[in-house]
């Protein structure tokens, strides 16, 4: 497996009927991403040539992820020529152990982290602290998220489960700098959260990323943030390590025009993210004395294989595809049982991890296909498209895999297809009692056939029409 499930995850469905019980869930998140939603749309209809950004968007994706050990190869040899050390992992074991081994070697016990995907993906804080060090997340969603001892569930604000009194409990209970009548106003919560960071910020020697972006002609890596702790992060201690998927990479500085436009309207809607940091290698006075790039594999290169599925590569992360679907709305993000929740989280995951767990089995199926994450999505994943392509591929249960074997041979010739159609008109008492698949027809009615099918009655009836 090159992913881990989440330990202990049900499959969606269980997941989820779980989820949709809890109104406070489900008022937390529909005030949070109604938000979200109406921000976002504002922020790209005020750019008359969105369409072609984002078209132009995509393909700048399609072209690198064609020509991608071309490019990676190109930003290896770059960020090393600018004094950074590139390391190649093929899963999140050989990350994990490459990161553990760098940090190890500086004899530090506590890095500080800007917020990561990649670094969830495989687990890192974890093996971190089987090794005996401390990763401390940096970014407020983050943070609330790591001293609640919770699972992120959004891709861009984390603890977009909580709410603000919740928030304050587990900053009283967690955080030792706290104030003891520290309210749920905002302005309060951040300004605890702040200090508590301050002190690990000035302390910090190691710093962990991920990165939004690498740019192959120049080796240069980029993280855009909102909150600064980025940029501390990226420029205050001595080592900096950062997690990377093999996807992330750019050809030139110039597709950089296009990304850091489609990017921050797309997420925080935003007309430029208010933190955008670029390093190329390493800068004598200025910075980290010491920088290393991991490219992470962890299922990427299986996923590029795939004609149809490969388009979930280009994803840059936005999360605006969560904040439209309405199964995410009700089910939040713990259902999907990965860190990539929401309509891109059911179509990577089962990519990266493969579907042979119950868990992403389950993800494609977790979807309605209403197309609303294809619609904002400023890349042009055809989510419902690769939705449908691994609903196809998931493994079946056999009372299915008969049902489907039926109906393709009836479907497959005429004369068959007559046959079932006359059968099931002499059988319409006993549809009418059906009620399996239960799931199905415990909320539908199941239709009744026609006594006599269309084919039938033109036969009989197309002399005298
Ligand atoms: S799939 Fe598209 S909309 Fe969803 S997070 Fe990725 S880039 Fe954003």
């Amino acid at each position: 497996m090159s992913m881990p499930t989440y330990l202990g995850m049900p499959p969606f469905p269980d997941a989820a009927r779980e989820a949709v019980a809890d109104t406070r869930l489900r008022r937390n998140l529909a005030r949070a991403t109604g938000t979200i939603r109406e921000r976002r749309a504002a922020a790209v209809a005020e750019l008359a040539d969105w369409d072609e950004l984002r078209e132009c968007a995509k393909q700048i994706k399609d072209h690198t992820l064609g020509h991608l050990g071309h490019y990676l190869r190109m930003l290896e040899e770059r960020v090393t020529a600018a004094g950074g050390v590139v390391h190649w992992a093929r899963d999140a074991a050989e990350a994990n152990a490459i990161v553990t081994r760098l940090v190890r070697e500086t004899g530090e016990t506590e890095v500080v982290k800007v917020k990561s995907m990649a670094t969830q993906e495989i687990g890192l804080n974890e093996a971190l602290a089987e090794a005996g060090i401390a990763a401390v997340e940096t970014d407020l969603a983050e943070l609330i998220v790591q001293l609640g001892d919770d699972r992120p569930s959004h891709l861009l604000v984390p603890a977009i489960h909580r709410n603000r009194a919740e928030i304050r409990e587990i900053f009283r209970r967690a955080m030792p700098s706290a104030p003891a009548d520290l309210t749920d106003d905002p302005a309060a919560l951040a300004e605890a959260a702040r200090r508590h960071l301050r002190a690990r910020f000035l302390a910090a020697r190691v710093a962990v990323s991920g990165a939004n972006f690498a740019v192959a002609e120049t080796g240069t890596v980029l993280v855009v943030e909102s909150e600064g702790n980025g940029r501390m992060c990226l420029t205050l201690p001595e080592t900096l390590i950062t997690v990377m998927g093999i996807e992330k990479v750019l050809p030139t500085a110039r597709d950089l025009e296009v990304f850091l436009q489609v990017l921050p309207r797309s997420s925080t809607a935003e007309r430029m993210n208010p933190y955008t940091s670029a390093w190329t290698g390493v800068t004598p006075g200025d910075g980290p004395r010491a920088f290393h790039l991991v490219l992470l594999d962890n299922g990427r290169t299986a996923t590029l294989a795939d004609a149809v599925g490969r388009q979930a590569l280009r994803c840059i992360r936005c999360s605006a595809c969560l904040n439209v679907c309405p199964v995410y709305a009700r089910a939040g993000g713990h259902a999907y049982g990965s860190p990539y929740p929401g309509p891109i989280g059911a179509i990577l995951s089962p990519q990266l991890r493969g579907l042979g767990s119950d868990v992403d089995a389950s993800l494609p199926f977790a979807s309605s296909l209403c197309g609303a994450c294809y619609e904002v999505c400023p890349v042009a994943i055809d989510i419902p498209e690769v939705l449908v392509h691994l609903r196809g591929k998931a493994p079946k249960k056999p009372s299915e895999r008969l049902a489907m074997g039926l109906a393709g041979a009836a479907l497959a010739s005429p004369r068959r297809l007559a046959a079932a159609q006359f059968a099931a008109g002499r059988s319409r008492r006993a549809v009418r009692r059906l009620r399996a698949p239960r799931a199905w027809t415990d909320t539908r009615d199941v239709p009744v056939p026609p006594a006599q099918s269309f084919r039938a009655w033109w036969k009989a009836n197309r002399d005298r029409t």
